[in-house]
């Protein structure tokens, strides 16, 4: 049951903030139905999670769409965005957490009609397979975002690897804490740089511990 699951999810948030004493009310739950149908998505939202997030600019369409009777919906893209996509989606989120190239930040910046806020993607673990910006190549990158008025960088994100253990878990996300701060403490007006997009189902206790203020769940939540 999602009622049950949700209610795990947010007692081991409780936990992992009490761990460190930080207030559970500074993480925000994401919740990731990219694979769940409509009915699904719509019985968490209104189990409270409002923050939905898609990997799939269709499928969030769609969904933001016969959703349209729920209020205070905000929708996330996690993941990949194809540049010629960035047409159809970008005025439709409310966050983008995956933005790591200049070629897309153009093509946002082209598109967009209003402010978007991003979170710049790090490949903090250095996986060759993985997206996002090099760790040694951030500071840079950032610098060069300055003339999209279109994009305000509100946060860094990363993944962990599939297999990482506790200790490496603890290092990439602490890695990205770190960075993030380091970003924030530039006060760049187009970067305030506040947050960190880190965590999934089998992590988020560990990011929460390291600093996460958005959890990205989708498998627990929706678990037999
Ligand atoms: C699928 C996905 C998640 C959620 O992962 P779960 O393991 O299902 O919780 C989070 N972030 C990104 C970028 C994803 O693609």
């Amino acid at each position: 049951m999602i009622s049950d699951n949700l209610r795990e999810v947010q007692q081991e948030i409780q936990d992992s903030c009490a761990l460190v004493s930080r207030s559970s009310s500074e993480v925000t739950l994401v919740g990731v139905t990219k694979s769940v149908n409509v009915e699904q998505t719509i019985e968490l939202a209104e189990q409270g999670v409002k923050n939905l997030a898609e990997n799939r600019v269709d499928q969030l369409l769609e969904k933001k769409e016969k959703m349209s009777h729920l209020t205070n919906l905000s929708w996330h893209f996690i993941g990949n965005l194809q540049r010629r996509k960035v047409k159809s989606i970008i005025n439709e989120i409310d966050y983008f957490h995956a933005l790591d190239s200049l070629k897309l930040a153009s093509e946002i910046q082209k598109r967009a009609e209003k402010t978007i806020c991003c979170f710049v993607e790090v490949n903090v673990s250095g996986e060759a397979s993985k997206q996002g910006v090099a760790y040694e190549d951030l500071a840079e990158f950032i610098e060069q975002l300055a003339p999209f008025d279109k994009i305000k960088v509100v946060g860094l994100m990363t993944m962990a690897p599939l297999h990482s253990t506790k200790k490496e878990q603890h290092e990439i996300f602490a890695k990205l804490k770190k960075l993030q701060e380091s970003v924030q403490e530039k006060r760049l007006n187009f970067a305030p740089c506040t947050q960190t997009s880190m965590g999934m189902s089998n992590d988020f206790s560990v990011a929460i511990q390291e600093g996460a203020t958005f959890i990205r769940v989708g498998t627990t939540l929706f678990k037999d």
